[in-house]
């Protein structure tokens, strides 16, 4: 059986981690040392962005897991792995936290009226979550119930 691995479950290091310096390249200490290249592109606000290189592919990326990229290392998102039905709950729990929902997932009533937000708003919000609500609920699987009698 294939296993598969998770970029929350794996160490990594973050680009800036290092604060690096406009033209650095650095070593990384690792048994191999393995010689990790950095570059920089322009913000669109000014100011330069640094990125690592990955070693194998030679791709963009910010974070190492832990000394090659995330598709180097074969590693997935969680997120993507989730079922249809865990997706849709995911993100009916999401939309209502935009509206103050601390806990209790789809079980409790859609949150009151933020203070600060307009009648407008909270009415689309309310019928978005009921949208996503009855996506989510729709994609439970309901045991058949077996009929009495013969
Ligand atoms: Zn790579």
């Amino acid at each position: 059986m294939k296993m598969i691995s998770y970029v929350d479950d794996t160490p990594s290091i973050d680009i800036h981690d290092f604060r690096p310096v406009p033209g650095a390249r650095f070593v990384i200490k690792n048994p191999e040392q393995v010689r990790i290249g950095v570059t920089w592109t322009d913000c669109t606000l000014g100011g330069r962005r640094p990125w690592f290189r990955c070693p194998q592919c030679s791709h963009r990326c910010k974070k190492l897991y832990p000394f090659v990229c995330r598709s180097c290392s074969k590693l997935r998102y969680r997120c993507k792995s989730e079922s249809p039905r865990d997706r849709a709950i995911r993100k009916a729990i999401r939309h209502r936290e935009k509206f103050g929902q601390v806990d209790g997932g789809l079980l409790v009533p859609f949150p009151p009226k933020p203070r600060y937000m307009s009648e407008e708003k909270y009415q689309r919000g309310l019928d978005e979550s009921l949208r996503l609500d009855a996506i989510a609920i729709g994609l439970f699987e309901v045991p058949k119930k077996s009929r009495g009698g013969n």
